[in-house]
């Protein structure tokens, strides 16, 4: 079978819709996924700008610190250099415990080229103290370079806490080494000012100077850090080409966190400020938040996708069903059209949705000029309120099947008897009565035949009036109706006066024109329509009269006898009259009489017969007058 285009599409339809729900669901999700990754790097971006400008403070501040101490080296060293002499030294060390006053600055020492104390802020007894072992003291006395070091941090010899040094070379005037001016920073000092700045649970801020020896780190009380030498780390390792200051990201060989830092040289000292923060810290919030709006997004998701597969099913079912209904259809028409038989569908509103071909055939209309119209138009008029009572018992859910025998309307004969079978029909999704299938055939010839075998089985051949049988059903059913009413019911029963004798003399065929003569005068003799002439046997008649008084059924009897008379049919054997005569015996049952068997009218009217007989015939005998029976004469 070919498909056509949009036929292949309409059955692909559950597929597409499949398609685009899963589509609709992974568009959500990536989208959501994509917003979250942003807000993700945006929180990450903005916690690097957080950290670069604190960094960037930080620098400056260890910037500033520095200059104080650089500023009063240079002072002291330019003092030195250029007023040496035992009391330039003594000046010195009445000036320098005034000067300490700086809660930067924790001590101003002046040694001189053995290592030796000269002066100091620190108000102790330095006389045996010499620093000639201290790395900065050596530095200087190896090396010329003017310039201030930094070194790495020690423990104070006077206080015992962290410190960080500054120091600077003293020259005699030929240039050679006279000794060391130095400066020391208390560790705390930095670390007390970096715990102002909130870094997250695990962020920092550390001083480090250019030989990867840590200055101070904030949250380091225990001292962990101090003059931990980070010169191998990859930061200092490629120190050279790096540039001033960026932001990187590292997991720390500490504590295994990753973390996010920047540093930052400074420009005029060899330090430099790196302030880092966990990462986990930075996107802790943002991590909480994505998780409600993801569960919510995945929920709604679900919910679209429950949804989605639900319509889907539903979509693909109907489909289904719609496929089954085409098929039912085919198979139906295809039934109807092959059908002899006239196949209609009525719809509720007794229209006709379906007529099958054969109704060309069956009433003469073609299916065209049919469809839409009434379905009960055809039916005759007498039977259509049966047929639409039948109809409606259907559509009432009352019956699910009738079958009528009706008159139908057929465009050529006139009219036509049908018989219908008659089926509801249901929706198959809703199972509700839907419309009707009707099922006709022209049955006309059926009809007239059993017509004819009805009118067969209850006439008499010979004379066309009723049978015996005929007239038994009769004479119950008057009975009953009589004694309903409580009316009269008579019976005349009626015989041909020695009828053998006629048959004997005239034949057989005369004796059945006789009859037949006296049929006709019974069936002229009854005048209303209830009365019933039939033929009881051989030559006897019998007439019932309904609603009939005694008086009136003799008057019946009478006319019949004195009609046969005038009809005067020769009969040489019936003297004295020598024409055909009949003898009647008359029976007339009233509403008062106590009667129960409607043979027992049959009995007082053939006794009544029976009497006019023996009377002499030609004559009537009513039941209530019977004569006695007359003696025999011998
Ligand atoms: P009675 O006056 O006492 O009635 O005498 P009857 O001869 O009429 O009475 P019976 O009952 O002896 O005879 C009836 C005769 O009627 C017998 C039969 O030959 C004749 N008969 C019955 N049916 C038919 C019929 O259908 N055609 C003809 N031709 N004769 C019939
Ligand atoms: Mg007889
Ligand atoms: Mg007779």
């Amino acid at each position: 079978m070919v498909m056509s285009r949009s036929e292949l599409g309409k059955t692909r339809l559950p597929l597409w819709a499949a398609g685009f729900v899963a589509l609709t669901c992974v568009a959500i999700l990536a989208l959501s996924a994509w917003r979250e990754w942003e807000t993700r790097a945006a929180e990450l971006r903005n916690a690097e700008v957080d950290v670069t400008n604190l960094a960037r403070s930080l620098t400056q501040h260890a910037d500033d610190t520095f200059e104080i101490a650089d500023t009063i080296l240079t002072g002291l060293v330019h003092r030195l250099e250029h007023g040496t002499g035992p009391d330039t030294i003594t000046k010195l060390q009445v000036y320098l415990p005034t000067r300490r006053s700086s809660d930067r600055i924790r001590g101003i020492f002046i040694y001189d080229e053995t290592g030796r104390w000269l002066a100091t802020t620190e108000q102790i007894d330095f006389a045996k103290l010499n620093n000639s072992d201290r790395e900065y003291f050596q530095h200087h006395r190896a090396s010329t370079d003017r310039a201030t070091l930094i070194g790495r941090p020690v423990r104070s010899r006077s206080g015992g806490q962290w410190i960080i040094t500054a120091s600077r070379r003293i020259n005699h005037p030929d240039g050679s080494f006279a000794g060391v001016a130095l400066i020391t920073i208390d560790v705390a000092y930095f670390v007390k000012f970096y715990e102002r700045f909130d870094l997250g649970p695990n962020g920092s801020a550390s001083l480090v100077n250019n030989n990867g020896i840590m200055l101070a780190r904030s949250r380091d009380d225990s001292g962990t850090y101090v003059g931990l030498d980070l010169s191998n780390r990859p930061l200092f390792r490629e120190w050279n080409s790096r540039p001033a200051a960026a932001v990187y990201y590292f997991t720390s060989p500490l504590d295994g966190v990753r973390r996010l830092s920047y540093y930052q040289r400074s420009s005029r000292y060899p330090l430099m400020v790196l302030a880092t923060m966990a990462q986990d810290d930075v996107l802790a919030p943002w991590r909480r938040e994505a998780l409600t709006r993801m569960t919510f997004v995945v929920g709604l998701t679900l919910l679209i996708a429950v949804i989605g597969l639900y319509l889907v099913r539903q979509l693909l079912q109907r489909q289904h069903m719609a496929a089954a209904m085409v098929a039912n259809e085919a198979q139906f028409r295809l039934l109807a059209e092959q059908s002899s038989d006239m196949v209609t569908r009525i719809g509720l509103d007794d229209r006709l949705l379906y007529v099958s071909p054969s109704c060309a055939r069956i009433i003469g209309w073609n299916s065209d000029e049919l469809l839409g119209t009434s379905a009960v138009a055809g039916v005759h008029a007498e039977d259509r309120e049966r047929v639409e009572q039948a109809m409606a018992a259907l559509k009432n859910d009352e019956a699910e099947e009738a079958r009528l025998i009706y008159r139908q309307r057929h465009r050529e004969k006139g009219e036509i008897w049908v018989e219908s079978a008659l089926h509801v029909t249901r929706a198959s999704e809703t199972g509700q009565i839907d419309g009707i299938v009707a099922i006709m055939r022209d049955m006309t010839e059926q009809k007239d035949l059993q017509d004819k075998l009805a009118s067969l089985a209850t006439t008499d051949g010979l004379t066309g009036l009723a049978n015996r049988r005929h007239f038994d059903d009769c004479l119950a059913e008057e009975w009953s109706r009589a004694k309903r009413d409580e009316t009269s019911l008579s019976l005349l029963l009626i015989d041909v006066d020695h009828f053998k004798a006629y048959n004997d003399h005239y034949g057989h065929q005369a004796g059945d024109g006789c009859l037949r003569a006296l049929g006709r005068i019974l069936v002229t003799q009854i005048k209303r329509p209830a009365d019933l002439a039939a033929r009881y046997g051989g030559e006897e008649f019998a007439l019932l009269l309904p609603n009939t008084d005694a008086a009136g059924c003799a008057q019946v009897g009478e006319r019949v006898r004195e009609a046969l008379h005038e009809l005067a049919i020769l009969h040489a054997q019936n003297p004295p009259s020598r024409v055909v005569t009949v003898s009647a015996g008359g029976a007339t049952i009233a509403p008062s009489q106590t009667m129960t068997e409607s043979s027992a009218l049959l009995t007082a009217a053939d006794r009544a017969l029976y009497a006019a007989k023996d009377g002499g015939r030609d004559r009537l005998v009513m039941s209530g007058q019977v004569v006695p029976w007359p003696a025999k004469s011998a």
